[in-house]
């Protein structure tokens, strides 16, 4: 199931819009952030910087390949550094869902 009808094999097709590594900002809070796309295909805003494997939590860990692309580690420990996903820190509060109520 090709994901782009037209995309040639063998060479990445690339993705319109952010580039990996890109400097951008939220859009939410302001912050600064850096644009890296998944495996999956998808873009991923992860925070600036790298942070201490054990400050953050299991499923949240990201490194970034040599080609920029953004790779979840899972539940892997691995010594070191590691990014995150700017979205978990994020200091916006949630997009407002209807029948929410601000305090
Ligand atoms: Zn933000």
């Amino acid at each position: 199931m090709p994901a782009g009808a037209g995309a040639r094999p063998g060479r990445a097709a690339r993705p319109r819009g952010p580039r990996a590594g890109g400097r951008t900002a939220c859009r939410r809070c302001g912050a600064a952030a850096e644009w890296h796309p998944t495996l999956r295909g998808r873009w991923l805003l992860l925070e600036p910087g790298e942070r201490p494997v054990s400050a953050v939590p299991p499923g949240r860990r990201w490194r970034i390949a040599g080609d920029g692309t953004a790779v979840g580690l899972g539940r892997a420990f691995p010594s070191g550094t590691c990014r995150v996903s700017h979205v978990d820190g994020c200091d916006a509060p949630p997009v407002s869902l209807p029948g929410a109520v601000a305090g």
